[in-house]
């Protein structure tokens, strides 16, 4: 039986030379694919009280969508700087090369509310631990983030980790 990593494609030098990319279109164009990282990305939260799921641009759109619809949650997006129309907090991120700023509207999350934090993949967890910034600013209480893929030689994972964080991936 195939599993989730089967449906992952990888892209060789893209965006730049030398970097393997880890193409995940692929298995969401496949409805068992899909469906099968939907479910296990939800596995591990069964029976946990979750509020809002929030899902990092752009691949984590996708997913959280599709996990918050069932869960029977809202969905709450973390978007690049100038996309979101109301009013926002913004968080400041290193990226390999350069900086990013991500942010959120600041009516999106309650304060105690539960969330779960959703990506297609976690590298060197800059994108996510500013995803979880944003979140706790708002005063939500993150359950865990969840991703497909999981690049471990990055240390995204540790990095999460050290914050306190509940991760879950599928593959690596
Ligand atoms: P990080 O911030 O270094 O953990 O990078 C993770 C972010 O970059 C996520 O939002 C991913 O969608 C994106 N990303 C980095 N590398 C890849 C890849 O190989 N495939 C898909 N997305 C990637």
């Amino acid at each position: 039986m195939k599993t989730v990593k089967d449906y992952i494609r990888t892209i060789v030098d893209f965006p730049h030379e030398g970097i393997l990319f880890r193409d995940v279109t692929t298995l969401f164009a496949d409805p068992r694919g899909f469906r099968m990282a939907v479910d296990q990305m939800l596995h591990p939260y069964a029976g946990q009280r979750i509020d809002v799921v929030v899902g990092l641009e752009a691949r984590g759109f996708i997913l959280g969508g599709a996990i918050a619809h069932q869960l029977g949650t809202g969905f709450v997006p973390i978007r690049k700087k100038g996309k979101l129309p109301g009013t926002t907090i913004s968080q400041h991120y290193k990226l390999e090369y350069g900086e990013a700023i991500v942010e959120v509207h600041d009516d999106a999350i309650q304060a105690g509310q539960r969330v779960l934090i959703v990506d297609d993949l976690l590298a060197t967890g800059g994108t996510a631990e500013a995803g979880i910034s944003l979140v706790e600013r708002l005063g939500g209480v993150i359950v865990g983030c969840a991703f497909i893929v999981d690049l471990p030689d990055l240390g995204g994972r540790q990095r999460l980790e050290a914050m306190g964080m509940e991760v879950h991936a599928l593959c690596a």
